[in-house]
C-alpha cells in the first residue's frame, strides 16, 4: 500500500511509519512540526519507500500520486499546562486538526478511494463514571474546561469520520488509544513518564500532582502499534480501544519509576499544577481488541520503562 502518515515526526506517528515501511508500504509521512521533531524521522532520509511533505493537515491537502490508506494522528496530546507543548498552551490549533485537520484528511481519503484511520484517544471517555472503559461507554466530558479543547475535538474527529463511513461509504477505522510511552516521546512534553524518567535521572524528587491516586494504564508503544496495524488490517469501523489494562496509581508509577532507575530523592506533590478535569481512573476494557484483533500487549511497565529510559539517558546526554 501507499500510506500517508499525519503527525508523522511525532513519538506515534514515527513509530508506526518505521512500522509501515518494515511491512513493505511506501509511506509518505506529513508534519507541521508543531509538536513533533524532525529527529524522529532522520533515520529515514534517504529510504526508497519513505517521502516526507512538511505541511499543516488544517489547510487544503494534496498529495501527488495514489494513496491506498490514510492514517490521521497529527494534533498534540500533552494536557500539560505547564509545557509549551501541552494543548492548554495550543487551545485553538488543537481544535483546528481535530476539526479542520479530520476533515481534510477524510475529503482526502475519499478522493483517492483510500482507507481512513483515526487516530482517537481515551480522553473521549472524560473523567468516566464506568471502570474499565468500554468502547460502548459514552464518556464524561466537561464541554469548557482545560482539556476540552481536545477532547472535544476528538469526539467530533469521530463523529465526523462515521459520518463519512455512514454517507460516503468511507472504509474508516477509530482508535481510541490510551496512555502511551517509549523512546522518542519529547523530553519536555508535560506528560507523566517523560516527566519521572528525567526528574529520576537528575537524582530529583519525582513531581506527582495532587495525592497521586489518580490511575492510569501505560501501554509500551510497541505493544500500541501492533494492535493499530492489526485494525487497519481489520474490517471494524466502530472505535476500538487500544491500551494496556494493568492499572496503577501515579504514585506507584512514581516509586517504580524511581526504583527502575535507582533514584533516591522520593517525590513531592504539586497541587496546584493538578487540573481539575483530570480524569480519577482510567483502564481499557480491551475485550473487543482481543476478540475481533486477537491482540493483547505484551510488554510490562518495567520492560517498557527499562527501553525508555536507555532513550531518555542517551538523548539527555546529548543536548
Ligand atoms: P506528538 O505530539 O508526539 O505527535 C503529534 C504530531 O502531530 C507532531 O509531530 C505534530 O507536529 C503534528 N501536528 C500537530 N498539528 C499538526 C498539523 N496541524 N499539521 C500537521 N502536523 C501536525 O503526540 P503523540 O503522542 O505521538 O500522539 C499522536 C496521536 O495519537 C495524536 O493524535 C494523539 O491525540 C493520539 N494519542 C496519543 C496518545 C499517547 O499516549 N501517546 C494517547 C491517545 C491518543
Ligand atoms: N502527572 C503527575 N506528574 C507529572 C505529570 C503528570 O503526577 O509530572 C499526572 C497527571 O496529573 C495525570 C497523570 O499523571 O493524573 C497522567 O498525566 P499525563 O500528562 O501523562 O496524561 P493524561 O493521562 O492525564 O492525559
Amino acid at each position: 500500500m501507499r500510506i500517508l502518515v499525519t503527525g508523522a515526526a511525532g513519538f506515534l506517528g514515527s513509530h508506526l511509519c518505521d512500522r509501515l515501511l518494515a511491512e513493505g508500504h511506501e509511506v509518505v509521512g506529513m508534519d507541521n512540526f508543531l509538536t513533533g521533531d524532525p529527529q524522529n524521522l532522520a533515520h529515514l532520509a534517504g529510504h526508497p519507500r519513505f517521502s516526507f511533505i512538511r505541511h499543516d493537515v488544517t489547510n487544503f491537502i494534496f498529495v501527488p500520486g495514489k494513496l491506498d490508506a490514510v492514517l490521521h494522528f497529527a494534533s498534540p496530546a500533552s494536557p500539560n499546562r505547564k509545557s509549551p507543548y501541552g494543548y492548554p498552551n495550543l487551545p485553538i490549533q488543537t481544535l483546528k486538526v481535530g476539526a479542520l485537520g479530520t476533515h481534510n484528511t477524510l475529503g482526502l481519503a475519499k478522493a483517492h478511494g483510500a482507507r481512513f484511520l483515526l487516530a482517537s484517544t481515551s480522553e473521549v471517555y472524560g473523567d468516566p463514571e464506568v471502570h474499565p472503559q468500554p468502547e460502548t461507554y459514552w464518556g464524561k466530558v466537561n464541554p469548557i474546561g482545560e482539556r476540552s479543547v481536545y477532547d472535544e475535538a476528538k469526539r467530533y474527529a469521530e463523529a465526523m469520520t462515521m459520518a463519512y463511513h455512514r454517507y460516503h461509504g468511507l472504509d474508516t477505522r477509530i482508535v481510541r488509544i490510551f496512555n502511551t510511552y517509549g523512546p522518542r516521546m519529547r523530553l519536555d512534553d508535560g506528560r507523566v513518564i517523560p516527566n519521572f524518567i528525567q526528574q529520576a535521572l537528575r537524582g530529583e524528587p519525582l513531581t506527582v500532582y495532587g495525592d497521586g491516586h489518580q490511575t492510569r494504564s501505560f501501554c509500551y508503544v510497541d505493544d500500541l502499534i501492533e494492535g493499530i496495524y492489526r485494525l487497519l488490517l481489520s474490517d471494524e469501523h466502530e472505535p476500538v480501544n487500544i491500551g494496556n489494562p494493568a492499572e496503577f496509581t501515579i504514585l506507584e508509577l512514581a516509586e517504580t519509576v524511581n526504583r527502575v532507575v535507582g533514584n533516591a530523592a522520593g517525590v513531592v506533590f504539586l497541587e496546584s499544577a493538578r487540573d481539575r478535569d483530570d480524569p480519577q481512573r482510567r483502564c481499557p476494557d480491551i475485550t473487543k481488541a482481543r476478540k475481533i484483533l486477537g491482540w493483547q500487549p505484551h510488554i510490562d511497565l518495567e520492560d517498557g520503562l527499562r527501553r525508555t529510559i536507555a532513550d531518555f539517558q542517551r538523548r539527555m546526554q546529548s543536548q
